[in-house]
């Protein structure tokens, strides 16, 4: 059969438009990633698309611009000179992050406190220095914890003397938002920030699907995997810091109410929810209410998910998590439903 001329050229200029619509989807898809040191914790950037070099070269630099202002041991940052006695403003990075922090301590009765610093600083686990300091010590430095000693002037927020702010529990959260956001203001549609245990997404996948974030299981591989559609999840585990000293373990989170590290059998609390900052204070939040009032506060709360491993190796998912959380097989016995 021979074709016509015009048949020829229909042809040939189909053919062209389908290359161009693969090509171009080839394009939307491609995947651009950026890697890095940040928060004390590894930063791991993956957007797609055309408007993602870009966009992740401004996430990384403002993930680092919030890192300088937040760090507690950054001699000039925000968090630093509120520490020192000056004043903050209220809608500054630092202001803003506070805020936030102060409303997760008061959803959650005071497990988490953004003013516990004077008690952690016993301990060590900013500064590297790992010590277990004598009762005394930690009463004296409780005298000077807690959100209490932070005041709310006109304007911004000052500390009593003697108080310290720390945002170790809610920062890195706050930066994977921001940079989410940041991301999404360059034209990016679909993208994962990971700080460490922090992962934040943003849209779909491209093509639609979910995402597959895995949890991992302090004794290698994972605990499961969580699929999410835009949103956070976050792990607080006592795993990610800690000290041995005469046969006993130290971590980095501490019951507000001794000073201490928490000692609630939670080996491991993962948050699943919209935003990675509330994630993140409630990740450390769950820490240390451990599993039962873990389930009391998810109840009241139904805008979050839950994963939580005791230290008996009970891993307990909340039910409105559905299919979206499978537990690895090695695990799968043990898995239960948190909550009466
Ligand atoms: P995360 O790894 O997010 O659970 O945060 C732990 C960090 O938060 C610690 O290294 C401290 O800087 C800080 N922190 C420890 N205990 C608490 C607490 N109960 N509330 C708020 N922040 C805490
Ligand atoms: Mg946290």
């Amino acid at each position: 059969m021979k074709l016509s001329r015009k048949t020829c050229l229909a042809l040939a200029a189909l053919l062209a438009l389908a290359l161009c619509a693969r090509l171009e989807d080839a394009r939307r898809k491609r995947r651009h990633t950026r890697a890095f040191f940040a928060m004390d914790t590894p930063v791991a950037l993956t957007a797609y698309g055309p408007a993602a070099p870009r966009a992740l070269e401004r996430a990384e630099r403002l993930v680092r611009r919030l890192e300088r202002e937040m760090s507690v041991t950054v001699a000039d940052s925000g968090v630093s000179r509120l520490n020192a006695g000056e004043e903050i403003p209220a809608d500054g990075t630092v202001g803003r992050a506070l805020s936030a922090a102060l409303e997760m301590r008061e959803k959650t009765g005071g497990a988490f406190d953004p003013a516990l610093y004077p008690a952690l600083r016993l301990w060590g686990f900013t500064t590297g220095k790992y010590a277990v300091p004598a009762q005394a010590e930690i009463d004296a430095a409780l005298r000077l914890s807690g959100a209490a000693r932070v005041r709310k002037t006109e304007s911004g927020f000052r500390l009593n003397s003697g108080a310290a702010v720390d945002l170790g529990g809610i920062g890195k959260g706050w930066a994977s938002d921001a940079a989410a956001d940041c991301l999404r203001e360059n034209g990016v549609e679909s993208a994962v920030v990971s700080l460490g245990g922090n992962v934040r997404t943003l849209g779909p996948r491209p093509g639609g699907a979910k995402w597959r974030v895995g949890v991992r299981d302090p004794e290698g591989g994972l605990l499961g995997v969580i699929a999410i559609g835009e949103g956070a999840v976050v792990t607080s585990g006592n795993y990610e810091r800690f000290f041995e000293k005469d046969g006993e373990r130290y971590w980095h989170i501490l019951d507000p109410r001794t000073g201490k590290p928490a000692r609630s059998g939670v080996v491991s609390a993962t948050v699943i929810g919209k935003r990675g900052a509330a994630c993140d204070a409630l990740s450390t939040a769950l820490f240390v209410m451990g599993p039962e009032k873990s389930a009391d506060w998810l109840r009241k709360n139904p805008g979050y998910g839950a994963v939580i491993l005791d230290e008996n190796g009970a891993l307990y998912f909340t039910e409105n998590l559905g299919a979206d959380f499978v537990p690895d097989e090695r695990r799968r016995a043990a898995a239960r439903v948190l909550g009466p």
